[in-house]
Order: C-alpha cells, then sequence, then structure tokens
C-alpha cells in the first residue's frame, strides 16, 4: 500500500494503478509496518504496565517516513511522540497526528513559542532564560504549556546543570502559564557494556529529585532512558521510556541483543539500470579506483551517496542479488554505483538489488555499514533521504 504522502509526490496524471511500479523504478526504502508494530509491542511487553513509551521519530523517524512510523508506533501501543526540532512537530500536527508531542531541542525566540503553543507541542526547557521568553510570550498570548525540563546529569549538552536542579523547578513553578509536565535526563554512555557512569548519572538524577521532593516538589512524571538504557535496565524505566532505534528494529549495542527481540524495519532496494561486459585492465567510475584485472559482467544500479550510500564504502560495499552477495566496485558516484555481477551471467535490467534488507536466507543490515564504516546504524539510518520515495508493504 503506497500512503497519500508518497501519492502527493507524485503529478496528478501519472496516479494510475501503476504507482507502484513507477515508485520502485529506480531506488526506494521499503517500510515494514507490521515490524514497527512488533517493536512497539515487544518493547511495551519489556516494560512495567505503568511505563509509557515514548516514540522518538525525529529527523524524519530515523529516515523512515515521520508520519507512516508516528501513525504506526502510536496505533500499537505509543502513547507519546518525541522530535528533534519544531518543524518536525508541525509536520506531524499537519499530518492530524494529535498525541502528546515532545520536542526535545531547545527553544529560543518568541515567534518559536508562538508556534508551538499554536501547533500544541511540549517544548523542553533547559534555562531560566528560556524560561522567562516561554513565559512572556505565553502571557501576551494568555495561553498556558506544558514543559519538560531537562537537567544535565552527565552529558554535558542540553539541560541545567543537576545541582542546580531546585533553583530552576522553583524558578519554572513561580513563573505564570507554565506547568511543569516532566523533568527528565538524558544519559551519555547507555550503549556501553560498563554501566559506571550509567549509575552515576542516574544517582544525580535521584539526587536532583529527592532534593525537589524534600522542597515538597513531586513533578508529574519523570523520564531518562533511550533505546539503550530501556533495554539495559528495569531500574532506569521511570514514567517514560524515549524510544528511537529500538523501534526501528536495530540494537543500541551487541550485548543488549538477548534483552526483547525486535526486526529491522527498513529495507533499501534498487534497480539496475544497464549491464555490460568489461575486459581486463579497464578502469571503473571516478579516479578509475578500480581496475578490472579480468573480464567482468558489469552492472549499473540506479542509487548513489546523494540517497544514502556513503560514498566512504567505494569498493568495500556488498548488495544482494538472487540470494547471493555480490561486490560493488570502483566510486560511489552521487547517483549511481556498479557491481561486478560476473557470478551471475544472465543478470537482467530492472532486477531488484537490495542494499540494506533480506534476499532469501542472506542479510545486510545498517549494522554492518556502520561496522565497514567506524560509525554508528544512527547515521547509517538517517543518511537516507527524500530522493529515495518510501514504500510501505
Ligand atoms: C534521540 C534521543 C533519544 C532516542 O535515542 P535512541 O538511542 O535512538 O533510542 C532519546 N532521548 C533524547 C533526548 C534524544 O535526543
Amino acid at each position: 500500500m503506497l500512503s497519500s504522502e508518497t501519492l502527493r509526490s507524485i503529478p496528478e496524471g501519472r496516479q494510475n494503478n501503476r504507482l507502484s511500479e513507477i515508485i520502485r523504478h529506480r531506488a526506494w526504502v521499503e517500510i515494514d509496518r507490521d515490524a514497527i508494530a512488533y517493536n512497539v509491542k515487544n518493547i511495551k511487553n519489556f516494560l512495567s504496565p505503568q511505563t509509557e513509551l515514548m516514540a522518538v521519530v525525529k529527523a524524519d523517524a530515523y529516515g523512515h517516513g515521520a508520519i507512516r512510523v508516528a501513525q504506526a508506533a502510536l496505533q500499537a501501543g505509543a502513547s507519546w511522540l518525541a522530535t528533534a526540532t519544531l518543524g518536525e512537530g508541525i509536520e506531524l500536527r499537519e499530518a492530524g497526528i494529535s498525541a502528546p508531542i515532545l520536542l526535545l531541542g531547545a527553544i529560543n525566540t518568541q515567534e518559536e513559542v508562538a508556534a508551538i503553543a499554536h501547533w500544541k507541542l511540549q517544548p523542553t526547557l533547559c534555562n531560566p532564560q528560556q524560561s522567562l521568553i516561554f513565559s512572556e510570550t505565553l502571557s501576551e498570548l494568555d495561553r498556558t504549556l506544558p514543559v519538560h525540563l531537562k537537567l544535565d546529569t552527565g552529558m554535558s549538552r542540553l539541560g541545567m546543570h543537576w545541582e542546580q536542579a531546585l533553583e530552576f523547578v522553583q524558578l519554572v513553578k513561580q513563573l505564570p502559564y507554565l506547568k511543569i509536565a516532566s523533568i527528565y535526563s538524558h544519559f551519555a554512555t547507555a550503549d556501553e557494556p560498563d554501566p559506571t557512569t550509567t549509575k552515576l548519572q542516574h544517582q544525580r538524577f535521584q539526587e536532583a529529585i529527592a532534593q525537589l521532593k524534600s522542597h515538597g516538589i513531586v513533578p508529574p512524571r519523570l523520564h531518562l532512558s533511550n533505546s539503550a538504557a530501556t533495554l539495559s535496565d528495569r531500574a532506569l524505566h521511570y514514567d517514560l521510556v524515549r524510544v528511537g532505534l529500538a523501534l526501528y528494529g536495530l540494537y543500541p549495542a551487541f550485548h543488549l541483543k538477548s534483552t526483547v527481540d525486535l526486526k529491522p524495519v527498513l529495507q533499501v532496494k534498487a534497480r539496475i539500470t544497464q549491464v555490460k561486459t568489461i575486459p581486463p585492465g579497464t578502469g571503473v567510475s571516478y579516479g578509475h579506483q578500480y581496475i578490472s584485472d579480468r573480464e567482468i559482467r558489469l552492472a549499473v544500479v540506479g542509487i548513489g551517496y546523494a540517497d544514502g550510500v556513503p560514498r566512504n564504502l567505494s569498493n568495500r560495499l556488498q548488495v544482494l542479488i538472487r540470494g547471493q552477495l555480490i561486490p560493488q566496485i570502483g566510486a560511489i558516484t552521487m547517483d549511481q554505483l556498479m557491481l561486478d555481477v560476473s557470478s551471475i551471467p544472465d543478470i537482467q535490467v530492472g532486477e531488484v538489488v537490495t542494499l540494506i534488507g533480506r534476499d532469501s536466507d542472506k542479510e545486510i543490515s545498517a549494522d554492518d555499514w556502520a561496522n565497514e564504516l567506524g560509525t554508528i546504524s544512527w547515521e547509517i539510518l538517517c543518511g537516507f533521504k527524500h530522493r529515495l520515495p518510501r514504500v510501505s508493504e
């Protein structure tokens, strides 16, 4: 099934019953909605019943398409959404999604505050200055907004230093038009097997909350955990967990694979656009980084680094065709890449190449690319660009 998002990106006259063929003519991302539901349900089963699941759909749901992921996650049992930016939050509201949406990023201007109030989004406040901007703007608008206060317990990114939690919370409490909806923090090393730093951050959070309590302040909600913390320790779950990566079926670390069963949601596929034979000694692609040492059957594929296939994988990438691993050769270009398909002599133009995903008994995951490149799967996933149409199975 094609979503209305995909349909809207196709010119009117082309919306015929062969649309799915047009969408899949060059390169595309396949999204398995059932896998989203599977992951959400398994994560929810891992949580205690009173802990809510916040689906983190920032960066276009890590390249999966924010609207459809948000809808599928909410349907399967998530009750909150989170985005990084205001624009991402508005995109969800414009699509008719009414669930509470937390904006994880910092907000510093009155224009943004007005838009947040208009779209009924829920901001993160990181310091007194931001809180004052909110309170002033909201009083002009005569609107009250739920706000989420962020403490820095050791990430050294957004948030008020945990030792200043009491002052900060007391200030926000006495500002009109702001209603504290939660207090939260974020872990720096929850994906590492050594829990020392995570424990220290948790301890700081607990101390800050205990201090608030001793002054009669009991926030309605507390939260701390990303995917890694959610999978590693139930004591870190509190009232809700903010889960991104695991929702998409990937594990934040190898040692967390035995926790909850997850299925990858995304596959990246493309078609072969031309096939040719090159003699020995022929250079392939820009810079001739690859020169054939024998006669080679070469296939061109319609996907490149502008779609999210990192150029640094040139000559190191493998893809799947007919359930076989096939080596990529020469520099990956902006829109195309080349393969050595000598092992499939009868290969045809139009055949489907799986770059990430399953084909027969073989699978290539975002983790394989990340390991090869020395980066993390998060970066690979959100590298898949809008030029790739998203198709839901
Ligand atoms: C991105 C983000 C998350 C989700 O992280 P994952 O590791 O993908 O689960 C949670 N909390 C905050 C503050 C984030 O920025």
